[in-house]
């Protein structure tokens, strides 16, 4: 039987957003030297906040406070009186953790339930995680005694923008470095509520500095002499311009870029199990995932059910307002995004690949794009090699394992893939060929603090989380 929902939204009431917002430097909020720029909401176009943005003084005063606090507290501080803070932080963010999700769907379009089951949660596991490594670190495989690098210059995306926060700041803070942050341009929001975070936490000043701007901005932080690591989540275009900025320097960077990954469905996969996991792969946070199963591999003979039982799945997918609770699919970030998806789209359509997408209404205002499949896709074909970071999923088939190796492996990238059968042998024979970062097996886009996290090839290299992600941030 066919029902509607009725309207759930989530009440905004419970964040205050304020008009106006400076840099985070040295622990208070200052005025930036650049052009302010506004923030909107992606679901409706209104504007959030006008946002400083930092120039290259702001980008120096910002580093000199975090150098400071480095040399003279945050590096002497034991790692147990470090880890205090963590948990703390920790501990905030929980207490606040639907001020923050509210908060992050509306800066950036996300459905709430994800921003409150999913982003929110797992930012505060992060802080947990790594609080509980401060005081361990001689125990962590990394010599008897590791030392901090100092500064870490850090930029990240807009897909994840208080999630991707907490990867960076909390390995860094917990092996004594200090941090400057810069959120991405369309999403510095919930940064900005991070620094009230850490005021309220007592951090010492200058541990962490967020500082809002563009690539510019984010130019400036990573060529910064001062700089001792840099550490970006990004675009794998950025992430070669980084890295030819920092070439021949003595910074430490870690890259985690881009990925076009596979999503492999056997005949002997549990379907209707596979089929949600192709959905929460590629539809989750609206497809803008680095990691997300955006081509879909599936096995000759089941293709047809699969292809099926995907329709009618996508038919129930309800797309609209990020903060009502029953939105599966909430608005793409940015006018930009939203043309980048579509040219790609429209360039699938012209190479010859099948387009559907379920009859959705769109709202009239914000930016969106409906939940759409590209049937008889080949390797050959843009939306099988470049990264769409949007709703759209290209399918493939194959006939064999071997055959199904080789095309996930057919690409530039390598951060994840899933595999969906019956048989545990095939699935760690599989795992074994697939040059990925992370491989699920019968589930996707699972994130644990404890797992380490990172790409082959042009994803990038370093890895985030687990004890591996205390490496990019020691001696
Ligand atoms: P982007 O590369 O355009 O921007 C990322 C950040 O870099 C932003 O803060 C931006 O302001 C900044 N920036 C831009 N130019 C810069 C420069 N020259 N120097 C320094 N900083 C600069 O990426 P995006 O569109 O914000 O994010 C989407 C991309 O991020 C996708 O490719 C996605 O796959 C990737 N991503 C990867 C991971 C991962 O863990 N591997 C996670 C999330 C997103």
């Amino acid at each position: 039987m066919d029902f509607d929902y009725a309207p759930a939204p989530e009440s905004r009431s419970v964040v205050d957003i304020r008009s106006s917002y400076g840099l985070f430097v040295n622990g208070e909020f200052v005025d930036g030297g650049g052009k302010a720029f506004k923030t909107i909401n992606p679901a409706t176009e209104e504007v959030l906040a006008e946002v400083a943005e930092a120039d290259a003084a702001d980008v120096d005063r910002a580093v000199k406070a975090a150098r400071r606090a480095y040399s003279r507290v945050w590096s002497r501080m034991s790692g147990a009186e470090r880890g205090k803070y963590l948990f703390r932080i920790a501990r905030i963010i929980q207490e606040r953790a639907r001020e923050i999700a509210v908060l992050e769907s509306i800066d950036n379009g996300k459905p709430i339930k994800e921003s409150r089951d999913v982003d929110i949660p797992t930012a505060a596991a992060h802080f947990f995680y790594y609080a509980g490594w401060a005081d361990k670190l001689e125990h962590a495989g990394y010599g008897p005694d590791p030392q901090p690098l100092g500064v870490a210059g850090q930029v990240i995306p807009w897909n994840f923008p208080f999630l991707m926060l907490a990867w960076k700041i909390a390995p860094a803070l917990a092996t004594g470095n200090t941090v400057v942050l810069k959120p991405a341009e369309t999403t510095p929001l919930t940064a900005l509520l991070f620094a009230e975070i850490c005021q309220q936490a007592d951090l010492p000043p200058g541990v962490v500095n967020i500082v809002t701007g563009a690539g510019a901005t984010g130019q400036a932080l990573v060529a910064h002499e001062d700089v001792d690591k840099v550490a970006f989540t990004g675009s794998t275009d950025v992430g070669r311009a980084i890295a030819k900025a920092v070439a021949g320097s003595t910074k430490k960077v870690t890259l985690e870029l881009g990925g076009k990954a596979a999503n492999i469905v056997f005949d002997d996969a549990p379907i209707d199990q596979a089929v949600e996991g192709i959905v929460n792969g590629i539809f989750f946070n609206q497809g803008h995932v680095c990691c997300a199963g955006s081509r879909l591999l599936v096995q000759e003979s089941v293709a047809e059910d699969v292809l099926e039982r995907l329709k009618r799945r996508m038919g129930t997918l309800r797309v609209g307002d990020p903060l009502d609770k029953n939105t599966d699919v909430g608005a793409i970030n940015s006018a930009e995004q939203l043309a980048k998806i579509r040219e790609l789209s429209e360039v699938g359509e012209a190479e010859g690949a099948g387009r559907w997408s379920p009859p959705c209404e769109l709202p009239d205002h914000g930016f969106w794009f409906p939940p759409t499949v590209f049937t008889g896709v080949t390797q050959a074909h843009r939306i099988a090699r470049e990264e769409i970071f949007g709703p759209v999923l290209s399918v493939l088939t194959f006939r064999t394992p071997k055959e199904a190796v080789e095309k996930a492996n057919n690409t530039p990238y390598g951060l994840s893939a899933g595999i969906w059968s019956d048989k545990g042998s095939r699935t760690l024979w599989m795992a074994g060929q697939l040059r990925a970062g992370v491989v699920w097996s019968n589930t996707f886009n699972k994130f644990d603090p404890a797992s380490p996290f990172g790409g082959f090839k042009e994803s990038g290299y370093g890895r985030e989380g687990g004890r591996h992600g205390l490496e990019g941030y020691l001696r």
